[in-house]
């Protein structure tokens, strides 16, 4: 049994992607979707009635502290997606990470020596900024709602600004949104406006329903380059099932699972 823990799951687009990676594999297995309370978080975590799990929002950091093995990728990014049960034994994984760099390579996008500007200080973000750090961006501005809560930052490529800053005086070459502002059902919403994504010439959210969000369109009126969420779902799925079936699959399959999915949203 697999499943996905998250508050609100009615957007996610998991168990038919699992679902087809099952069937290619011929496995018969279940992939349910759980939402639980953060109150409810620790205790369905440890009484490990599943085979794996993935997370969603907002519980990326809150389960790694349930974990008795946590991979050194997940270490590294401080967030785990993707759990196995090992006989009992919960190991923590990040393939957000794969997802998020087979996305951008799959669109031809290289950070190398850009500016990025990175929405949102959570899980997602997380594995986002450790990728730029490895691939060499050269500025990194890290927007939070309330700069309060990160004064200081390990890096001199990384500077911490809110959304006023932003707003104001800050271009670069990349955005990408990690935040879930335009997430359906809320996708009348863009975390940041029109004018501020046309000072970028990628727009990447990471969001993949709907397809479109406010964000993306405003960067595609704008003849920006718009990249949704769905590939890096897809590839993070595929790592996902490579650690829990203990196989290897052909990545092939994330451009196949890919159109499949797109085709229903
Ligand atoms: P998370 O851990 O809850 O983090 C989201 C971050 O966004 C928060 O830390 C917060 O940062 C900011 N935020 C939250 N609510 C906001 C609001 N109303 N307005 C502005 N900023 C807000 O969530 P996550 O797991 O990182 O996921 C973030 C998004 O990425 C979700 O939409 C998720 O579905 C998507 N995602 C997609 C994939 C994929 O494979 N395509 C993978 C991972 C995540 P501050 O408090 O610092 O502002």
């Amino acid at each position: 049994m697999y499943g996905i823990i998250g508050e609100k799951l009615s957007h996610t687009k998991s168990p038919q992607i699992h679902q087809l990676i099952f069937n290619q594999l011929n496995i018969i297995a279940d992939y349910n979707k759980f939402e639980l309370s953060a109150t409810e978080l620790k205790d369905f975590i440890l009484q490990k009635k599943y085979s794996g799990l993935n997370i969603t929002i907002p519980y990326k950091v809150d389960v790694l502290e349930y974990m008795d093995f946590i991979a050194e990728e997940a270490k590294e990014i401080g967030a785990i997606n993707t759990i196995y049960n090992d006989n009992g034994q919960l190991h923590g994984y990040n393939t957000d990470y794969y997802g998020f760099a087979k996305t951008l390579e799959k669109n031809k996008v290289s950070v190398k020596n850009k500016t990025v500007v990175v929405l949102g200080t959570g899980g997602a973000s997380k594995a986002v900024m450790t990728y730029l750090k490895k691939e060499n961006a050269a500025k990194v501005f890290l927007v939070t709602r309330d700069k309060k809560n990160y004064p200081t930052t390990t890096s001199p490529n990384i500077t911490v600004v809110d959304y006023h800053d932003l707003e104001q005086n800050i271009h670069g070459d990349i955005i990408i949104n990690c935040t879930p502002v335009g997430m359906s059902p809320q996708s009348n919403n863009s975390p940041v406006s029109e004018k501020c994504i046309a000072q970028f010439s990628v727009a990447m959210d990471l969001i993949y329903n709907p397809a479109e969000t406010l964000f993306l369109k405003y960067a595609r009126e704008n003849s920006r380059l718009a990249i949704n969420g769905l590939y890096m779902l897809v590839a993070q799925a595929v790592v996902a099932e490579e650690i829990w079936q203990k196989t290897t699959l052909d990545h092939a399959q994330i451009d196949i699972i890919t159109k499949e999915i797109e085709s229903g949203l």
